[in-house]
């Protein structure tokens, strides 16, 4: 097989790169050792990160995190709960970090504001009732698998391929530059070869 791009791994990250790339018109072939979300993404919590967990100690990080969040709530809705998030202060918390947090926020226009504890209460009565402070953010609650099933039907849709069973065991170099990769298929353990663009050219 020949191809421009291999992409290793159908987790988040490969998924969306072979999306990418199939967008921008360059040939892509998704390789997969298992199944798709067979790795961390199809063990994570779930959260659709607003950026507020980095506002205070990483704003670069924040600033990208809330980008993201807003893309994605935007193109793909129906993997996303748009349920919000809390973040919690209790007694034994620092107790200016509410502040700190709250203003973080605002200087990089994520929506954070504060929320009458009862309230949170009501809406989560198994919290602890010994909360302090709540601070509501816009997370929410992202299905990987849809996602990246998605991804990947988008990519196929528009060229690119996908393999699963077929784990990489070998780069292929001239010693300077990558021109392929060596992929076993799991299944019959047979070897095949997929030729890409050596990333020189
Ligand atoms: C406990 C935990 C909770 C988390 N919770 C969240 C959360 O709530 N929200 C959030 O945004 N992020 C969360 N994360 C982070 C998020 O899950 C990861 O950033 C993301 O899943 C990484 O995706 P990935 O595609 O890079 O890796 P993976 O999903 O691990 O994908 C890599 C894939 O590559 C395949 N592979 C490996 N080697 C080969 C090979 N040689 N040939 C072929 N295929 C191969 C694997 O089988 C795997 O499927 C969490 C992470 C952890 C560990």
């Amino acid at each position: 097989m020949k191809t421009e791009v291999v992409v290793i791994g159908g987790g988040a990250t490969g998924a969306g790169v072979l999306r990418d790339l199939a967008l921008r018109g360059i040939e892509a072939i998704l390789l997969e050792r298992d199944e798709l979300t067979s790795g961390t993404s199809g063990r994570n919590h779930g959260l659709l990160h607003s950026g507020a967990r980095y506002a205070v100690n990483d704003p670069d990080s924040a600033r990208e995190c809330l980008a993201e969040n807003q893309i994605l709530k935007k193109i793909a809705s129906p993997c996303i709960e748009d349920t919000g998030g809390f973040f919690l202060s209790l007694p034994q918390d620092p107790p200016n970090y509410p502040e700190e947090l709250l203003r973080a926020c605002k200087g990089l226009g994520l929506p954070a504001e504060e929320t009458p504890v009862a309230e949170v209460l009501q809406k989560e009565p198994a919290l602890s009732p010994k909360i302090k402070r709540a601070i509501r953010v816009p997370d929410g609650s992202i299905d990987p698998f849809r996602l990246i099933r998605a991804n990947v039907e988008e990519a196929e849709r528009l060229g690119a391929k996908f393999f699963p069973h077929r784990e990489v065991i070998a780069i292929l170099t001239d010693g300077r530059l990558i021109h392929g990769v060596l992929a076993k298929d799991s299944r019959n353990e047979e070897i095949f070869q997929i030729s890409c663009r050596d990333l020189g050219r």
